[in-house]
């Protein structure tokens, strides 16, 4: 009753309220995801060429860059066109951050995402509105793929919950709109995951969320409490599971489905870009984002995105860091978005706390990457339950400030016994899968085990 009363009400009523147009998006992008894929592949070509005339009439950087490369948007003519242009990296973005910033917008009235990107990478893109509203109605449309129906509450299982940092009126919008019940992951213990199962019972969200890893522990941690309290089958059952940000191994999704009795739907997203790429009811490979970003592979399997829709600051042929395995099979379930058959991304263990908590890699990483000065890049290795080693790739901005800030933030997390070293490197190596590890733990698989049989 509820769920109905807050997607035929609250919901259309605060989306008007705000001047939101997802809504609206969300009804044209649930009928072209059907289109064919020639359909599709015309809609993005238009969408690409009026981003790149956009870029070059707008941007210095890539007026510039474009110009040494000898390339120019009337160029494009098909898709593959684009393979002449340069390819944007993220120390390109964090050298040249504001003249990738279109002189059509005020940067002042943009979204900031300040975001450590998908491998430990600090960076600052700025999106407008209408791009935020195109990119929200996209990733409703994929998370409704999951079975989850939009205006049905969530469980999110993640760091930081983002209506914190908004104050009266972000617990209000929380309360009414979003009424989603968060785990935070910063700081997990047995007490606090049988807190929220206590809350999820309570509240049946349609729809779970969250990192691999922390779904996986929350599945653990409720199989074991039903063996051990002999209950038989577990009564929570959402319509749907979406597990995002880093790889979902297959061990972990068979022990998420089988406590839920739900089937995981893996995304693939990032801050800078959004939803990349989504699984559908197939789960087989994951269909591109294709209304909101372009795709490529280069040759070793290293993705690049073009934004189709951020117009404030283009991202063209950004290399997000992690490789992909290109598809080219059409999936049953009928819709025309291109395939993935999947992302070799990226990969955190949790960290043990000596108090015995439990701290996600993901998070923590993003957080020690944001917050430190200087920080290009940043891997945390814990050696041992008492001895971290922070691996970083430094910037001019690093400086005494920068080592107060890491022993700050260890202090914060870890509490006084802990120690650890700093150690400058040129680069984080990634594996040679591909994958990039971002936060190493050698301790906190046997509490992990542990807590999970
Ligand atoms: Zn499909």
């Amino acid at each position: 009753m509820l769920d109905t009363l807050n997607r035929h009400l609250m919901h259309p009523l605060m989306a008007w309220r705000e001047g939101s147009t997802h809504l609206r998006h969300l009804r044209t992008l649930r009928k072209t995801q059907f289109d064919a894929p020639e359909v599709v592949r015309e809609r993005q070509l238009h969408a690409l060429q009026s981003q790149l005339r956009h870029a070059w009439d707008t941007v210095p950087y890539y007026r510039d860059a474009w110009t040494k490369a000898g390339v120019h948007p009337s160029d494009v003519r098909e898709l593959s066109d684009l393979e002449a242009f340069p390819i944007v990296t993220k120390a390109d973005i964090r050298r040249h951050n504001r003249a990738l910033v279109s002189s059509a917008y005020d940067i002042t009235k943009c979204r900031v995402k300040t975001t450590s990107g998908s491998t430990g990478v600090p960076l600052t893109i700025y999106c407008d509105e209408a791009a935020m509203q195109w990119k929200t109605a996209c990733t409703i449309r994929s998370d409704e793929w999951s079975g989850y129906r939009l205006g049905q509450r969530v469980a999110k299982v993640w760091g930081n919950p983002e209506y914190q940092h908004f104050g009266l009126k972000g617990r209000l919008r929380n309360r009414f709109f979003d009424r989603a019940v968060y785990l935070d992951t910063l700081d997990l213990n047995e007490a606090r995951i049988a807190e929220f199962t206590k809350r999820i019972r309570a509240h049946r969200p349609g729809l779970i969320f969250g990192h691999a890893h922390s779904l996986y522990l929350l599945a653990c941690a409720l199989k074991k409490k039903t063996l051990a309290d002999a209950a038989g089958l577990l009564d929570i059952r959402p319509n749907g599971i979406i597990s995002t940000a880093m790889i979902l191994h297959d061990w972990q999704r068979t022990v998420i489905e089988e406590v839920f009795g739900c089937k995981v739907t893996n995304r693939y997203g990032c801050e800078e870009v959004s939803l990349i790429a989504s699984e559908c009811e197939a789960h087989n490979g994951l269909h591109v984002n294709a209304d909101s970003i372009y795709h490529e592979a280069q040759a070793d399997g290293k993705l690049l995105v073009t934004d189709l829709s951020n117009r404030a600051m283009p991202l063209v042929r950004y290399q997000v860091g992690d490789v992909v395995v290109r598809s080219n099979r059409v999936c049953k379930c009928g819709r025309g978005l291109p395939l993935i058959e999947r992302v070799e991304g990226r990969d955190a263990d949790y960290v043990l706390t000596p108090a015995g908590n439990l701290v996600s890699g993901i998070s923590l990483t993003e957080n020690f990457a944001v917050l430190i000065p200087g920080t290009a890049q940043v891997q945390i290795v814990q050696e041992s339950i008492t001895q971290l080693r922070i691996r970083l790739v430094a910037d001019a901005a690093f400086g005494p400030a920068s080592r107060t800030k890491i022993a700050e933030l260890v202090r914060a997390t870890f509490g006084d016994t802990v120690t650890h070293d700093v150690e400058l490197v040129d680069a984080i190596p990634q594996e040679p899968s591909g994958k990039y590890r971002f936060c190493i733990s050698k301790v906190a698989r046997e509490r992990m085990e542990a807590m999970s049989v």
